[in-house]
């Protein structure tokens, strides 16, 4: 939205940074404005004459100091207890401009509250506190200020533009925050090479999937696929070689499976799990053939070379027990019947389907 004369290289700028400089920008033009407008002659009054001067150099200290320092978050708490003492001191010298006065208080200090939340307004509540006990003491008494109608208008217009600009800051840092949480989320539990579910996501949705099956009373299957010889695959064609190969098979088997209610997580390796709601034994042997003759009869393609590849499916589904062993199995169950008829497919010579016979 707007650019800084510098940079902080490394970890970048604290979000706030830049914020907290257009607004202390604005305050402090607002508050020469002020002077200039409101004081008149007074303006070089020894009395005052500090606070201008004051004014146009702390927003360019503040974010000096912040682009300067290592934790910029804290860097900002402190400017805004300097921020607090000036609109104290500026409290101090308009006496009579209480509602003004009030205004920038109480917007300083809600400040507080949306940068450092209840410790930072505490810290500045008390800051504003002592310094106006301290101006006033030493300041003796000081001339009361005529707000004319432009002046007013401006510090309005000053007003609106603060509020409006620290609702849509707030706006903005809401919508990243939920932005960012789905991102996480989703690359929490994506497997970064081939894009399925990572084993996270498998170990933390299998039971609710399991779960529900045996609420509503269908049968859950899952198939174990393990591919063959991928270790030669990788000795043959290079380790960028068998990650193509990870992702075509995904590829492969998410075109295979319903889109929506089928799910596969790469179990570690080159082992996957596919797993399928509402689906009996006998059709899930189905889909693991469909699976398998979709992997064995056309190559993959590595930078133009053709790669045998085939797999070997083990087929387990929580309908193939009877209905009181039926109730207390877990994932774990599930999972161990499916990798069992995975090793048993790997025993009686690969490239094939085995169900369970439990
Ligand atoms: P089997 O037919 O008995 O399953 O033999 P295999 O060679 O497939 O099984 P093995 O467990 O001996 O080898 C698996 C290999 O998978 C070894 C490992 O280096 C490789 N591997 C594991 N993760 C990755 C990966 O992310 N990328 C690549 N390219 N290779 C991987
Ligand atoms: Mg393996
Ligand atoms: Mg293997």
């Amino acid at each position: 939205m707007f650019s800084v004369p510098f940079s902080r290289t490394g970890r970048g700028w604290h979000p706030l940074v830049k914020p907290s400089y257009l607004l202390r920008v604005i305050a402090c033009l607002v508050l020469l404005v002020f002077h200039i407008v409101l004081r008149g002659e007074a303006l070089l009054s020894p009395a005052t004459i500090w606070l201008p001067i004051t004014g146009i150099l702390w927003p360019h200290l503040a974010l000096y100091l912040s682009a300067k320092s290592a934790d910029g978050k804290a860097q900002e708490c402190c400017n805004m207890h300097v921020d607090c003492a000036l609109v104290a001191l500026t409290c101090i010298t308009t006496p009579n401009l209480f509602y003004w006065s009030a205004t920038f208080s109480i917007l300083v200090l809600a400040n507080s509250l949306y940068v450092g939340s209840y410790p930072l307004l505490l810290k500045n509540t008390l800051i504003f506190v002592a310094t106006v006990a301290a101006g006033r003491s030493l300041s003796g008494q000081v001339e009361p200020l005529n707000l004319s109608a432009p002046a007013g208008a401006v510090l309005t217009a000053f007003l609106c533009f603060y509020m409006g600009f620290l609702s849509r800051m707030s706006y903005k840092m809401a919508h990243q925050l939920i932005h960012l949480n789905k991102r996480v989320h989703a690359l929490s539990i994506t497997d970064r090479l081939t894009g399925c579910f990572n084993r996270l996501y498998l170990e933390e949705k299998l039971p609710t999937e399991l779960r529900r099956s045996q609420r509503i009373g269908y049968s859950l299957a899952a198939i174990f696929a393990d591919i063959d010889h991928f270790k030669q695959i990788n000795d043959r064609y290079g380790h960028a070689g068998g990650d193509a190969v990870l992702r075509q098979f995904i590829a492969r088997v998410e075109d295979t499976i319903r889109t929506g209610v089928d799910w596969v997580a790469r179990y570690g390796g080159e082992e996957f799990v596919i797993v399928l709601p509402n689906t009996s034994p006998e059709q899930a042997l189905v889909v693991a053939e469909r699976i398998r003759l979709k992997i064995a009869d056309t190559p993959f393609l590595w930078e133009d070379q053709p790669i045998e590849v085939t797999c070997s499916f083990g087929v387990a589904a929580t309908g193939n027990r009877p209905p009181p062993q039926r109730e207390e199995s877990t994932h774990q169950d599930l999972l161990a019947a499916a990798d069992a008829s995975a090793y048993e497919a790997k025993r009686m010579g690969r490239n094939r389907c085995v169900l369970g016979s439990r």
